[in-house]
């Protein structure tokens, strides 16, 4: 069965000290009753280990926010999928859309990051979504095909079956403008009727797919009610320990 999942994108925020002391928060916000959803947080490379550790005897899990499509080298700058994996982080964030945009990240890269991080065990959170003039146009469910068609639906049902997508309309990313419930429930129907026609049904109802864009304590329980979204993948609400643990409440 599909698992619920509430994920933080922390992006280029914190310092190391300032990114433990928001974990050690969460940590304690989430000592209580156990939440109904899959806690991670998405954390800066070198946060990684100490938070990691740190979150050890918890029900958070640590995510990379990238990592390198090469495996291992001359690559000055670049971190390794193994890398990730040993620091105890089990997620990695991939083809999120700034990457895409600030980074040039295609789709023939986001497959070799995609298949480095399935060989060593890391889960991808891979997001798609679409800009706003795609959106105006109404193509936005051809775009995300595309997107899709040119990198995921290409592994196998075995691998894909490993990964967690996240639908991420652009224009709502950091906008404080949110998908209307209406369109990202439609959207993450879509998108799973796009998995069942090419992996089947049950790979489909299996497959958690989140939303994210401007997501926050206030419209997350109309957001996660959605027959179709399994969660969000959450930026700025994400930084704030309360505000995170209030959309964790949201299941
Ligand atoms: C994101 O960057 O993945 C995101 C969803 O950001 P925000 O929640 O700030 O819109």
């Amino acid at each position: 069965m599909r698992k619920n999942i509430v994920a933080g994108n922390w992006k280029m925020n914190k310092t190391l000290q300032e990114g433990v002391a928001l974990a050690t928060e969460l940590k304690e916000l989430l000592a209580g009753a156990k939440p109904n959803c899959e806690v991670v947080i998405g954390t800066p490379f070198i946060h990684l280990s100490a938070v990691s550790q740190l979150v050890t005897d918890s029900v958070i899990n640590v995510s990379a926010q990238n990592c390198a499509d090469k495996e291992s080298g001359a690559y000055t700058g670049e971190v390794s999928a193994a890398m990730v994996k040993s620091t105890g982080a089990n997620f990695v964030i991939l083809g999120h859309s700034e990457r895409r945009e600030y980074y040039l990240e295609t789709s023939e890269i986001l497959n070799a990051k995609v298949a480095l991080a399935l060989a060593n065990g890391l889960t991808p959170i891979y997001c798609c979504g679409e800009p706003l003039s795609v959106r105006e146009k109404d193509a936005q469910e051809d775009f995300v095909k595309k997107q899709l068609d040119e990198t995921i639906f290409n592994l196998s049902a075995d691998n894909f079956s490993k990964l967690v997508i996240a639908y991420e309309p652009i224009w709502a990313i950091g906008t404080g403008v949110t998908a209307s419930t209406e369109q990202a429930q439609e959207m993450l129907a879509f998108i799973r009727s796009l998995i069942a026609e090419k992996f089947g049904k049950e790979v489909a109802e299996n497959t958690s797919i989140l939303y994210g864009g401007s997501c926050n304590a206030k419209n997350a329980p109309e957001l996660f009610a959605q027959p179709d979204i399994d969660g969000g993948l959450i930026g700025g609400a994400s930084l704030k320990s309360v505000d995170f643990k209030a959309i964790i409440d949201a299941f």
